[in-house]
């Protein structure tokens, strides 16, 4: 049911649970809507006027079947606004413009350094933006909102990075404050991999209530996904499971002070720094994977390893969550098998039988792309949501 008028615009509160229902693509008569809501004719169509003075619905001609008159419908529209996103990682990002449908309209790779410390590195995001707004021909009031996921710990609610380890200048840093003063649209900032299991949900596994996205990369972390939703906790620092002590790494001291840290052993940094130290030439995880491709056994037998001790650490936290997949991404990951064998060897034998019956294991269909769609997602899952959306046009 919708909720009824609160308030002094109570004809418009409640606008934005009518657009929710017009955003599954579905056009939809009057007639419809009234059946659907329970909403009195004028009511609804106080509605849905205010959402096409937005132009957040589109009318359009529906041919009756029967032959009769034309009945006017409605649907959402996805091109009234767009969103700026950016997945800026320790050395490269990838920034996009966006449709409200997460349709990507333009996108750019670079490499970035994100120890250039916040200004810089924002600066430059700025500018890009800036660009591809121009090149899609946007202007700079049609940006509903711009999402930007961070190598590091973020508290979500302020948008600022905390002790991000491998992110100086960036700790407490006001990220949403500095672009949103410059680019005149709301931020909403979180880390990397909350992002990728927001985009990977979205766009890959929409019908999975529970999902684990892994990032293997430089660092190791995970989103967790729970009754569709993604699962901050209390400061936002949900899912870090790459400091999670192992017994194969209890001897070696890792980045966030501690020792025996999964990411000392497992992570694509780790992985390089091993190969390194024995001989062969790795600076960081896409090193890896182009040894592991090439059919480097040293470097297969290191992956297959950090395969089995990512599997380790994610049999408990099956049985502790259950849930229905784990989508596995990351640079590492596009070592494909190599690192799922080991990953879904030890989840399969420590895991409970009735929790991995029916669960999948699999790589990350979005790929490098899971970090800007999810940027986009959370964006437009902010504006889109029913109060924001009633704000947006009692404010108009
Ligand atoms: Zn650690």
């Amino acid at each position: 049911m919708l909720s009824e008028a609160n308030g002094s615009n109570g004809s418009i509160a409640g606008a934005g649970a009518l657009l929710n229902i017009l955003r599954d693509g579905q056009a939809r008569t009057r007639a419809e809507l009234v059946q659907l809501t329970g909403l009195a004719r004028s009511t609804l169509a106080q509605r849905l006027d205010a959402l096409l003075s937005q132009q957040w619905i589109i009318p359009t001609e529906e041919a009756i079947s029967s032959g009769g008159r034309p009945a006017i419908a409605f649907t959402f529209n996805r091109t009234a606004r767009v969103v700026l996103s950016a997945d800026l990682g320790a050395t490269h990002a990838r920034v996009a413009v966006t449709d409200l449908g997460t349709t990507v309209l333009a996108e750019r790779a670079a490499e970035v350094s994100i120890d250039r410390g916040p200004e810089e590195t924002l600066g430059w995001l700025q500018r890009t933006f800036e660009e591809m707004l121009t090149e899609t021909g946007h202007r700079p009031d049609e940006i509903c909102g711009i999402g930007v996921g961070l190598p590091g710990p973020v508290e979500h609610s302020s948008g600022r990075p905390v002790n991000p380890p491998i992110m100086p200048g960036w700790d407490g840093f006001p990220v949403p404050e500095w672009l949103g003063s410059r680019l005149g649209a709301p931020v909403l900032v979180d880390n990397d991999v909350n992002i990728m299991a927001l985009g990977e949900h979205w766009a890959a596994r929409p019908e999975s209530d529970h999902l684990i996205f892994v990032k293997i990369g430089t660092g190791i972390g995970c989103g967790i996904i729970s009754d569709r939703r993604l699962h901050r906790g209390a400061q936002g620092a949900a899912g870090d499971i790459g400091h999670i002590r192992v017994a194969s790494a209890l001897g070696t001291v890792c980045r966030c002070g501690n020792v025996g840290c999964l990411e000392a052993v497992a992570s694509g940094a780790a992985m390089a720094a091993k190969l390194s130290a024995d001989g062969v030439e790795a600076e960081d995880s896409r090193d890896v994977v182009r040894l592991v491709r090439g059919g480097n056994t040293h470097a297969v037998q290191l992956i297959r390893q950090a395969g089995r001790e990512v599997g380790d650490v994610l049999a408990s936290i099956v049985n502790f969550f259950n849930p229905s997949v784990i989508v596995v991404g990351g640079d590492i990951s596009e070592a494909g098998e190599q690192v799922l064998a080991g990953l879904r060897e030890v989840i399969y034998s420590r895991s409970l039988p009735l929790a991995t019956q029916h669960l999948t294991i699999t790589a990350s269909e979005l790929g490098d792309r899971a970090g800007v769609i999810g940027a986009a997602v959370m964006v437009i899952e902010h504006v889109l949501a029913p109060g924001s959306v009633d704000r947006s046009v009692s404010a108009a």
